[in-house]
C-alpha cells in the first residue's frame, strides 16, 4: 500500500466492510483520478465478497466527508474533445454505479461536508446516514462552475428524492443540512456524530435482512412516475424562476432543468447516458471556464496571507475597538460580534452610539427562522459589546478600527490622540474610503502599526475588504489585518496606498463615463441596460443614487486631482449636488423616490437639469455603450498593475467581483480581457481614441498585445 493512500478498506466487524477516506496530503477528501482508481481496486475486491452484510463508506477527516471532484484536474482537462469528456464522465459514473450493484447494501455514513462528486458517490449508495451536526451538509454546487453533476447525479437524485426536490437542489446549487436531507428522503436517518458508524453497521445488516434496498434498486432504475401535467407545471415554474435568477447569463441551471425533465421519463441507465452528453455541451464553454477561474480566485485568496514573507505570523486579535458607530462602524461591530469577538465602541454623539450599538446587536441576533432578532440571541451577543465614552478604554483592544466621518484633519487629530492611550503593539486602522493612508499616518508615533481596513457597504453582505498598506505599514500589521478580515469571513486583498485604493479607483472611470454617455444623449435606461446586459447586477446610474451623489462627487474629486490627465470633474454631478439631488438619501437624484420606496421613477425635474448639460445628441448603440463603460475601467486596471498596487493580477479580478459585483460569468475584468485577447482590446480602443487619454492603450496593454500575451500570463511569468 502506498503512503499516499486515501481510501482504506477494513473489516471492523467480520460481516461489514468499511471504506474510510482520509487523504494524507490534503485538508479535504477530493475525488481525484488516483482516488477513483483506489475505489476501483476496492470494488474489485468487494464484488467477490457475497458473504458480507454490507459496505459502509465514511471519512476520517473532521468536518469533511468528500469535498467533490478534483477541480484542478478538470481544468487540466479543459482541452478535451466532446467524445473525450463523455468518456471521462462515463468512467466515473460507471464506477459509482458499481456501488448500487454490489451483492450487499452500501451505506454512506456522512459526517461533514458532502458536495459535488462526493454527493454523487453518496447517492449511488443504497442508503445515506447523516450526522446531526451543523457542519454536515450535502449538495450539488456544480452550477456554480457552469456545470451540473456528470456522474449520474441528475439521474439518481430525482429518483431518490423526487423530481421537484432534485431540481431545486441541482439547479440552485445550495447545500442542505442533515434534517432537510432527512425530510426529503435523501438521508435515511440523522444520528449523533459519535454514533454514525455503529448506526451504519446496524443499517446495512437490517437492509441485508429485509431486502428493502433491492426493491429500491429496482424502483430507482425506472422512469419517475409523474403525469404530463405535473411535469409541465414543474417545468414552467422552475424555468421562470431560473430565468429570473440567471437573466440568461448562466446557462447551466436551465440546462440541468431541461435535462432532468426529459430524463425523468427514461430508465435510469438511459438518463445517465443523456446526462453525459448534455454535460459535455457545457464543459469547457466560456462561462464554465470563467466560473472555474472565479473558483480559483477564491481558493487562492483563502490561502493568501497578504504578505510574501511566510516567516511573519499575524498577531492574534481577541478584542476589537470601533470608533464611530454610524453605518460602517455598526456594521463592522456586528461582523465582529457574529464571530463572538468582543467589541469596545464609541461615538462623539451619544445618540449615534446608542443607535449604532442597537443596530449591531439586532443585526447579529437576527434569526432566519424567527425572521428577526430573538431574545436568546440578544442575550448571547449584547454582553460582548461595550459602549465607552473615554478613549483610554481602548487600551485593552488588540485592533481598533476608526470609522468616523470622511474628513482628513478630523481623522488625523483623532488618531494622534487615541494613539497616546494605546500600548505599543495595538494596531490602529482606518476604514477611510479614499484618504491616503500615508498622509493619515504622518503624525503617528507608530506608523508601522497603522493601515487601512476598508470594508464595503453594507458590511454584512459585501465579502470584500481592502487592506491598505501605507508607505510605513509593517508586514506584521498587514498580515494581522488580513487574518482578522478572514476571521470575520471576509475576502481581503492587500492594496498599496493610493487614490481610490483598488476598487474605487477602477470604479471611478466607469462611473465617470456614465455621465459622459448621459450628456452625449444616451438615456438612463440605455446606459443602465448596457451595463446590465454586460452582467452588472445594477446599472451605474442607479448605483449613483444608491451611493449618494455627494459621496460620489467627493470621491471623484480625489480621483480628478490625482489623475487630471484623464479625468474631469463632471459639471452635471456638481449641479445635481447643488440642487440637493443626492440620490436615494434625499429622495431625488437621477430618479425621484416616491413614498418610502427605493425604486426610483423618471423625474421631469431631472430631465430639465440634464438638458442644460447636454450637447448635440450622438448615436451610440448598446454594445458601444458597454465598451465605453468597461474599457476605461480595464485601462485603469492596467495602470494599477504597472504601478504594482496589488501583488497579483488576480486580486484585481477578485476585488471587482466581490467589491462591485463584476459578472462572475466573465471570470473577472482581466480574465474577460484575456478571453477577448489583448490585441483585440487594442483594436477596440481605436475608435474611441479621439475621446482623450482615458481611451489610449497603456504601455502594459501594448506590450502584452505585441507579444500576444494576456494579463494572466503575468502570473506565470512571476512564478516560473
Ligand atoms: P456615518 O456618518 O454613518 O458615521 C460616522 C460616525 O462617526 C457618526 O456616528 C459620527 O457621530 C461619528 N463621529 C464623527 N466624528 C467622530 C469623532 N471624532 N469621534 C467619534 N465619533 C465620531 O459614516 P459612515 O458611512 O459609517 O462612514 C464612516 C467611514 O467609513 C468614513 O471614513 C467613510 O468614508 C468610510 N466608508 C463609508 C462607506 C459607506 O458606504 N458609507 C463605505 C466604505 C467606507
Amino acid at each position: 500500500m502506498s503512503l499516499n493512500t486515501t481510501i482504506k478498506l477494513s473489516y471492523p466487524e467480520p460481516d461489514v466492510a468499511l471504506l474510510t477516506l482520509d487523504d494524507p496530503a490534503k485538508g479535504a477528501n477530493i475525488l481525484s483520478r488516483s482516488v477513483l482508481e483506489e475505489l476501483t481496486t476496492h470494488l474489485d475486491t468487494l464484488e467477490q465478497r457475497t458473504d458480507l452484510a454490507g459496505l459502509v463508506i465514511c471519512s476520517a477527516k473532521p468536518g469533511i466527508f468528500i469535498a467533490g471532484a478534483d477541480i484542478r484536474e478538470f481544468v487540466a482537462a479543459g482541452g478535451l474533445t466532446k467524445a473525450e469528456t463523455i468518456a471521462v464522465a462515463t468512467r466515473g459514473r460507471t464506477l459509482f454505479q458499481r456501488l448500487a450493484r454490489l451483492p450487499f447494501p452500501s451505506v454512506a455514513a456522512i459526517g461533514g461536508i458532502c458536495v459535488g462528486g462526493g454527493a454523487e458517490l453518496a447517492v449511488w449508495c443504497d442508503r445515506r446516514l447523516m450526522a446531526d451536526d451543523p457542519k454536515t451538509q450535502i449538495g450539488f454546487p456544480e452550477v456554480k462552475l457552469g456545470l451540473f453533476p456528470g456522474w449520474g447525479g441528475t439521474a439518481r437524485a430525482p429518483r431518490i428524492v423526487g423530481l421537484g426536490n432534485a431540481v431545486e437542489m441541482i439547479t440552485g446549487g445550495e447545500s442542505i443540512d442533515s434534517r432537510t436531507a432527512f425530510a426529503m428522503g435523501l438521508a435515511t436517518d440523522v444520528v449523533p456524530s459519535d454514533r454514525l458508524l455503529l448506526a451504519a453497521f446496524s443499517l446495512v445488516r437490517a437492509e441485508r435482512k429485509s431486502g428493502d434496498y433491492l426493491r429500491d434498486r429496482e424502483r430507482w432504475s425506472k422512469p419517475i412516475a409523474m403525469s404530463a401535467t405535473e411535469l409541465a407545471f414543474l417545468g414552467a415554474t422552475a424555468s421562470a424562476y431560473i430565468q429570473q435568477q440567471t437573466k440568461g447569463q448562466y446557462p447551466a441551471p436551465l440546462a440541468a432543468l431541461n435535462l432532468m425533465l426529459e430524463t425523468s421519463q427514461l430508465s435510469a441507465e438511459a438518463a445517465c447516458q443523456r446526462e453525459v452528453e448534455a454535460f459535455s455541451e457545457l464543459f469547457g464553454t466560456p462561462v464554465n471556464r470563467a466560473l472555474l477561474n472565479v473558483f480559483f480566485l477564491t481558493d487562492r485568496n483563502k490561502k493568501d496571507a497578504g504578505i510574501d514573507n511566510r516567516a511573519i505570523v499575524p498577531r492574534p486579535i481577541k478584542s476589537v475597538g470601533v470608533v464611530g458607530a454610524g453605518i460602517m462602524g455598526s456594521g463592522i461591530a456586528a461582523a465582529c460580534l457574529r464571530r463572538e469577538l468582543p467589541v469596545t465602541i464609541t461615538d462623539s454623539r451619544p445618540e449615534s452610539l446608542a443607535l449604532g450599538v442597537r443596530k449591531a446587536v439586532e443585526e447579529t441576533a437576527f434569526d432566519k427562522a424567527a425572521r428577526g432578532p430573538t431574545a436568546e440571541r440578544i442575550l448571547k451577543f449584547a454582553p460582548l459589546i461595550r459602549e465607552v465614552a473615554n478613549e483610554a478604554e481602548f487600551a485593552r483592544c488588540d485592533l481598533i478600527i476608526e470609522a468616523i466621518v470622511e474628513n482628513e484633519p478630523l481623522k488625523r487629530e483623532f488618531h494622534m490622540r487615541l494613539e497616546s492611550h494605546l500600548p505599543e503593539i495595538t494596531i490602529l486602522a482606518s476604514n477611510t474610503s479614499c484618504i491616503s493612508i500615508g498622509r493619515l499616518a504622518e503624525g503617528l508615533q507608530r506608523p508601522e502599526r497603522f493601515c487601512g481596513i476598508h470594508f464595503f457597504n453594507p458590511v454584512r453582505r459585501m465579502p470584500l475588504v481592502e487592506v491598505i498598506r501605507g508607505p510605513r505599514t509593517s508586514d506584521e500589521t498587514v498580515a494581522t489585518a488580513v487574518a482578522f478580515a478572514k476571521a470575520l469571513g471576509k475576502s481581503p486583498i492587500v492594496v498599496e496606498d493610493g487614490p481610490g485604493f483598488l476598487v474605487n479607483r477602477l470604479l471611478f472611470p466607469y462611473m465617470n463615463e456614465t455621465l459622459e454617455l448621459l450628456t452625449a444623449g444616451l438615456s438612463i435606461k440605455a446606459i443602465d441596460g448596457a451595463a446590465k446586459s454586460f452582467g452588472m447586477p445594477m446599472g451605474p446610474i442607479t448605483l449613483y443614487d444608491v451611493v449618494g451623489l455627494d459621496t460620489a462627487l467627493f470621491a471623484g474629486r480625489v480621483m480628478v486631482e490625482a489623475f487630471p490627465d484623464r479625468f474631469l470633474s463632471p459639471p452635471l454631478l456638481d449641479a445635481m449636488v447643488q440642487a440637493g439631488r443626492l440620490g436615494q438619501k434625499s429622495r431625488a437624484g437621477f430618479f425621484v423616490y416616491r413614498d418610502k420606496s427605493d425604486r426610483g421613477d423618471p423625474d421631469p425635474a431631472f430631465d430639465a437639469l440634464l438638458a442644460q448639460h447636454r450637447g448635440p445628441p450622438q448615436k451610440i448603440d448598446p454594445e458601444t455603450a458597454a465598451l465605453r463603460l468597461f474599457l476605461p475601467m480595464l485601462l485603469e486596471a492596467t495602470r494599477v498593475l504597472a504601478e504594482k498596487k496589488v501583488r497579483d493580477p488576480r486580486d484585481v479580478d477578485l476585488g471587482l467581483i466581490f467589491g462591485i459585483g463584476f459578472p462572475a460569468f466573465k471570470g473577472g475584468l482581466l480574465f474577460w480581457a484575456d478571453t477577448v485577447g489583448t490585441p483585440k482590446i487594442v483594436e477596440m480602443l481605436k475608435p474611441f481614441e479621439s475621446l482623450g487619454e482615458r481611451y489610449h492603450a497603456t504601455p502594459l496593454l501594448l506590450e502584452l498585445a505585441a507579444d500576444r500575451r494576456g494579463f494572466y500570463d503575468l502570473i506565470k511569468q512571476a512564478k516560473p
